[in-house]
């Protein structure tokens, strides 16, 4: 199996350098953006995930975006780390989903997987251009135990451990808009229709539809309050994944 590590495509989420720190030496690993990292920003000209695959003659991002594509090409399986600014418990993100890429979820033991939808995503993600990929979400990013779980799980897949029987699968299909700043609903949280998810002095919102919220209250995704998923229940239909 041919499996290569990329961390802080995002620069201000360092703890996977961390990650790649505890990897065994023969799994080669990539630091997506090291001048963002240095300047602990986001990104410096246009946000990394969201411009691959890249142009060899476009700005920094774009730039690297063009260079991680070719050298990741040799890769059959690439994980990308990721962290959030919210307390989010460890998931995988998949675009395009097919079996490869939720049984690799599965492998490394992770409890929950989040689709999103062409409609939803950008797909100018990494992980809309290797062959099978998975990024890995985990928050606050300055939580350290988020090192341990997130190299665990890498462990898991190398060493053929806690493979994952049961995973929940959501599918992301819209997008809130934050309305009211005081946020009232949590991670994974299950939400009823017309149940009240913000409020502050201006008034109060209520959810239009019944939906998991995912990365509430995310500061990288300024003016949303969340994503909204659905529940595996309704999704899970392998006749519709697409094979790829
Ligand atoms: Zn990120």
């Amino acid at each position: 199996m041919k499996l290569a590590v990329v961390c802080c495509l995002h620069g201000t989420e360092p703890y996977g350098l961390e990650v790649i720190k505890r990897l065994p030496v023969s799994i080669p690993s990539f630091i997506g953006n090291e001048r963002a990292l240095q300047e602990k920003k986001r990104f410096l000209e246009s946000d990394l995930n969201r411009c691959f695959p890249g142009n060899k003659d476009g700005n920094h991002e774009e730039k690297l975006a063009h260079s991680l594509v070719n050298t990741l090409s040799n890769f059959d399986y690439v994980i990308d780390l990721h962290s959030s600014s919210n307390n989010c418990p460890l998931f995988g993100i998949i675009t395009n989903p097919n079996e490869e890429k939720i049984e690799l979820a599965k492998q490394l033991g992770l409890k929950r997987l989040v689709i999103m939808s062409e409609s939803i995503a950008s797909g100018r993600a990494l992980i809309d251009f290797v062959k099978c990929g998975i990024s890995l979400e985990i928050g606050p990013h300055h939580k350290v135990e988020n090192v341990k779980e997130v190299s665990d799980s890498i462990f898991n897949l190398i060493n053929n451990k806690n493979y994952s029987k049961k995973i929940e699968i959501y599918e992301v299909f819209g997008i809130i808009k934050k309305e009211n700043q005081n946020v009232l609903i949590k991670n994974f949280q299950e939400i009823k229709k017309g149940q009240i998810i913000a409020l502050d002095s201006t008034g109060e919102q209520k959810a239009e539809e019944n939906f998991t919220a995912i990365l509430v209250n995310e500061q990288a995704y300024s003016g949303i309050l969340c994503l909204a998923a659905r529940s595996p229940a309704i999704f899970i239909n392998p006749a519709s994944y697409k094979k790829s």
